[in-house]
């Protein structure tokens, strides 16, 4: 159930039908090549929970493209959120649906480019002694779920997040806008990289387009087929976060042992 929706009154009673449950997806304002609307990532992600959401009942926030994109600025339309802000705003987020009674988020990306942001953001949590426990989703997509994709290199606006939006807004896409030509890793950082150094501008080395391979041969077909292994993988995460004792038992714990730090027994405790 989405959150907007929700009447006031009705509140209560979801959050106890979703077991105090909600999921947070998150996206970007950001350009996907010529032929994507700029908030693609937000509309995939939200999709992929509202539609987990009919089967696992859990509540879905508002979408959100408030993450970190610092490499889209180059392009128009992208709107970049300062990293001080795009913090403080989803702890500000998460503090807010604890107040109101739920006690286990996922964060659900659909954003590459928040590979780093949202696990940081949970391993610092600790520094405020958050009461509540935030889950980062990583589905655990594998290669049979997208071996529908025809081109090898299928990341941002390619064929495979072409293809998600066709199926959810297909009036958004500009097929006819589609770059007519393959664009493939720039690999500028590839010499560092390979000797295991990462730069602020390892993107924008690999594709200062915002644009992965080719998108010619998306169809909303496998889209669906995409969401679809997503969906699944997320009701699966639902279903276990909702049965999870231990981290909300061990983040309690954890919390009252970081006040007073002490050496374990390592002689008689196991
Ligand atoms: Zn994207």
């Amino acid at each position: 159930m989405q959150w907007e929706n929700l009447t006031s009154y009705d509140f209560e009673t979801a959050v106890k039908t979703c077991e105090k449950v909600a999921i947070l997806t998150i996206g970007v304002i950001e350009s996907h090549a010529s032929h994507l609307p700029l908030g693609t990532d937000m509309f995939t992600a939200h999709h992929i929970a509202c539609e987990a959401a009919k089967k696992e009942p859990i509540i879905v926030f508002p979408q959100y493209p408030y993450s970190i994109n610092h490499e889209t600025a180059h392009l128009p339309g992208g709107v970049v959120i300062k990293r001080d802000v795009a913090f403080a705003l989803l702890e500000n987020i998460c503090d807010e649906m604890h107040r109101n009674g739920i006690e286990k988020i996922i964060l659900l990306s659909g954003h590459g480019g928040n590979r780093y942001f949202l696990p940081l953001f949970v391993q610092t949590l600790p520094e405020k002694s958050k009461p509540y426990t935030v889950y980062v989703a990583n589905l655990p997509i594998k290669q049979e779920d997208v071996e529908m994709i025809e081109h090898k290199e299928y990341g941002h606006a390619g064929e495979l997040e072409t293809s998600m939006i066709l199926h959810i807004h297909k009036d958004l896409v500009k097929m006819d806008q589609i770059p007519p030509k393959t664009f493939s890793n720039q690999n500028r950082n590839a010499p560092v990289a390979k000797a295991g150094g990462y730069s602020q501008v390892d993107w924008y080395a690999m594709y200062p387009h915002m644009y992965v391979g080719n998108a010619h041969k998306a169809t909303a077909e496998k889209g669906e087929q995409i969401f679809e292994a997503n969906i699944r993988y997320l009701i699966k995460l639902i279903q276990e976060v909702k049965a999870d004792q231990i981290a909300p038992a061990l983040i309690e714990e954890f919390n009252q042992r970081q006040r007073q730090p002490k050496s374990p027994d390592f002689w008689t405790e196991e």
